[in-house]
Parts: structure tokens; C-alpha cells; sequence
């Protein structure tokens, strides 16, 4: 079957996937989808000057992964505030879409969002979500939502909700993890959303590929 990837750190993935590019260590040659941006826990590494400089040079169609994050060292007025700029190239730089990384963070990321001057496709990654806050992310934006690993924690608001997420807009990844190959990620939220797998796949399919245009 036709798995998408939407999500993924691992270079080598064998399936279509969205790559997340190491800014300190961009690969040689590059797959057809890749996001470059400044993750949250990496504030230090990389400057928003360096950011420009790599966007202009590799010109991605995606920016990310960025956003905030309740685990990082980094203050969050910080990390708002490197959001906010990230937002600001990508509309300079013409990039209409995004990934999103948030942790603990939906009233924050609604509010810069909605005051920013970004108007593409956004997807949270690792979305973790309840139903108002989908509520939320679907009236204001033209939302994505990315589930990986958190389908194994049935214990999580993501999952008790998970039928309340609209199904033309759900996408799969294994982010980070090895633990949890692509195909377990399918069947899961198959399961949880009590649908066929060869529907689930078809969605996904189409929610890719309308993310990617
Ligand atoms: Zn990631």
C-alpha cells in the first residue's frame, strides 16, 4: 500500500515522505520534500541570519519544523519570538507552508498564528490536540494534523478525541522514533478511528498530496 510519510528525520526513509532537514549538517543530495527551519530545542545553533542564508541557498517549499515547546531550555518569550520571525521569512521567502512543532503551547501558537502575516497550509506535527482546540486550528487556519507515536498512549486527549479530527485532513509520521514503523502507525490509528486500513490509506494519500501542492 501507498504509505505517506509526513514527518520523518531518517534520510533514508523508503517511503514518500517529508524529510526534516539537520540545518548543522544538510545532506548532499536532498529528497523531493523537505522542510528546513529552527526547532524550538535548537535556538542556539542556528541564527535566523544562518536560517535565511540556507532557505535562499536550498530553497524549500516547507518551513520547519518551529514553534514552541514547554520541555525546552529556551525562555518562551524566546522561542515566540523565533517563531514569530520564522513566520515573517516565510512569507518574505514566498514558503506557503509549514510544520509546526508544539508542546503544551495551543494558546500561544493560535494567538501568534492568527497575528501573523503567514497565510499558507499548516501542519502540526505530533498533534496532540483536543476537540476545541481543533475547533480552533480548523476555523482559523488551513490546518493539518499529523499522528505518529502518541496512538499508542490511549491515555491521551489525542486519542479519546481522535474522532472528532476531520479525516480529510489527517496525516501520519514517525517523527524522531524507531520504535513504531510507519505501517503499525497505519494500523493504529485505523483501528482508532474505526475505519478500514485501505480507506485510512487512501485519505492519507490525498491529504499528503493536497498538503504538497
Ligand atoms: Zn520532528
Amino acid at each position: 500500500m501507498n504509505y505517506k510519510d509526513a514527518h520523518t528525520h531518517n534520510l533514508k526513509s523508503a517511503h514518500e515522505s517529508i524529510y526534516i532537514v539537520p540545518l548543522d549538517n544538510v545532506p548532499s543530495s536532498l529528497p523531493t520534500h523537505f522542510a528546513m527551519g529552527i526547532h524550538p530545542w535548537y535556538l542556539d545553533k542556528t541564527s535566523l541570519e544562518q536560517l535565511e542564508q540556507i532557505i535562499q541557498k536550498y530553497k524549500p517549499s516547507i518551513l520547519g519544523e518551529c514553534g514552541l515547546d514547554k520541555h525546552c531550555d529556551a525562555s518562551l518569550e524566546e522561542q515566540k519570538l523565533i517563531f514569530e520571525k520564522q513566520l515573517n521569512l516565510a512569507t518574505e521567502q514566498q514558503i506557503n507552508k509549514l510544520v509546526v512543532h508544539n508542546v503544551g503551547h495551543h494558546n500561544e501558537i493560535i494567538k501568534i498564528l492568527k497575528e501573523s502575516s503567514f497565510s499558507g497550509k499548516i501542519m502540526f506535527h505530533d498533534y496532540s490536540g483536543n476537540q476545541d482546540q481543533t475547533e480552533q486550528y480548523e476555523k482559523h487556519f488551513d490546518s493539518f494534523y499529523s499522528l505518529g507515536a502518541r496512538l499508542f498512549n490511549t491515555q491521551t486527549k489525542l486519542v479519546q478525541n481522535i474522532e472528532t479530527l476531520p479525516l480529510d485532513k489527517i496525516l501520519l509520521e514517525t517523527d524522531d522514533q524507531t520504535h513504531y514503523k510507519l505501517d503499525e502507525i497505519y494500523s493504529q490509528a485505523a483501528k482508532l478511528l474505526k475505519i478500514p486500513l485501505r480507506e485510512l490509506v487512501e485519505h492519507v494519500e490525498q491529504n499528503f498530496n493536497a498538503f504538497i501542492v
